[in-house]
């Protein structure tokens, strides 16, 4: 195994099992060079071994697979304990069971294999490399995927079109590695919802809002909903079956706006007091009647994908939340929520803080929330922490 040397000062991250080695940490690697994609090892100033992981051209280096301990080798073995282990905690958190086959089998970094995801919709599951090396170690995964006992995957179809690094030139298509499309509708908590993994937005479908769908439904009895970036209806079709006296479903994208309407009628066939609507959330907010809705659900895209963006970021959701919050009815609830990773459960806190602040509305916090447990996040990797919302009642 080629090795890569640590400049002095720099080990100290991995000491804390950080699992990323940027490029500004490296003081010599092997005059030969090494390809993308390659297991390294990563030794310390001193030479002392700290580790190996998947090498790849890049500010992040090297993403760690284990720590020191020299003697475990990273091979097909490795990759079925690892798969294994995430395979039986979302058996512990109760995932698998009659009435749900939908999961995140494994989320990067939090369940130790960083640059990889796999999401489980009944018997298809579908993977995404972040790494060069996990690219080349797809059929294999797929392999370990259908072997797993207990697991019942026959379908993998692997997307990483739009997840791999542009300049790797890898030129991944999009496709079945087993299997092929053998139905499309997964099951979470009951409901049903069609995943179009072909052609929509990361894997197909948002498992990380099941639990905050869940909370949904508890508040929805007698509730007029207004579920604003609702992408496949989600929240709405947990509203409705917590007893929703009407729902409205609004996303910018027409294809959003269809696949809700599917996803309904798969659950609650013609039931009028759904309606679905293609718009803007802002020319949306703007244009509905004060105290129309007096549960608001606010779930957008990424505010902020860099550091950079940050500012901006705040400054949307600041004006999205005082938005909705100038019209909910009073006694109202709402759900507000950010999937940027760069932004911090403080940070959007301070956002809708300075919203609650410019509305006057009275304000209090009734739950903080953040992604479900089959999205983990490990302690040494708090980056990994991507989803935050507040549940508000405003009087
Ligand atoms: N709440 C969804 C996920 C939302 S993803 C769920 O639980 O599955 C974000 C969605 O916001 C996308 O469907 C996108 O089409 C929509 N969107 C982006 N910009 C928008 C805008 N300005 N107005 C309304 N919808 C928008």
């Amino acid at each position: 195994m080629k090795e890569i040397k640590l400049k002095k000062g720099k080990e100290e991250s991995l000491g804390r099992f950080h699992p990323w080695v940027f490029s500004g940490a490296i003081a010599t690697v092997p005059s030969e060079g090494i390809e993308e994609g390659e297991v390294v090892k990563v030794v310390g100033h001193d030479g002392r071994e700290l580790g190996a992981g998947d090498w790849q051209i890049g500010s992040i280096a090297v993403r760690m697979l284990r720590f020191a301990s020299p003697e475990t080798e990273i091979n097909e073995e490795f990759f079925r304990h690892r798969l294994e282990d995430a395979y039986n905690l979302r058996q512990s958190l109760g995932l698998l069971r009659d009435d749900n086959d939908s999961y995140r089998l494994v989320h990067g970094e939090g369940d130790f294999l960083p640059g990889l995801v796999i999401d489980i919709y009944g018997e298809t599951a579908v993977m995404q490399a972040h790494s060069v090396a996990m690219h080349y170690r797809r059929e294999m995964l797929a392999d370990l995927l259908t072997q797993i006992t207990g697991l019942g995957v026959k379908n993998v179809y692997y997307k990483s079109e739009t997840t791999l690094p542009f300049k790797a030139r890898l030129d991944p298509q999009n496709d079945y590695l087993k299997g092929a499309m053998t139905g499309d509708v997964a099951l979470e908590n009951g409901l049903r919802f069609h995943v179009d993994w072909l052609k929509g937005q990361k894997t197909g479908f948002f498992l990380d809002q099941r639990d905050n769908r869940s909370l949904l439904e508890k508040y929805s009895r007698g509730r007029s909903v207004l579920n604003m970036f609702c992408y496949t209806g989600g929240f709405s079709v947990y509203a409705m079956r917590g007893g929703a006296k009407r729902v409205v479903s609004v996303d910018s994208s027409a294809k959003a706006i269809a696949l809700t309407d599917n996803n309904m009628e798969l659950n609650f066939p013609r039931d009028p007091r759904h309606e679905a609507v293609a718009e803007d959330a802002f020319r949306y907010l703007d244009t509905m009647r004060d105290g129309e809705f007096d549960l608001i659900v606010l779930d957008p895209p990424a505010f902020a994908k860099h550091r950079s963006a940050i500012p901006n970021a705040l400054r949307g959701y600041q004006k999205l939340n005082a938005a909705a919050m100038r019209k909910i009815a009073p006694g109202g609830v709402l759900f507000t929520f950010s999937c940027s990773q760069a932004i911090s459960a403080r940070d959007l806190r301070l956002a809708v803080f300075s919203a609650a602040a410019s509305t006057g509305r009275k304000v209090r916090i009734l739950h903080q929330m953040t992604q479900p447990a089959d999205h983990p996040v490990s302690i040494y990797h708090p980056e990994g922490e991507y989803l935050k919302g507040l549940i508000l009642a405003i009087d």
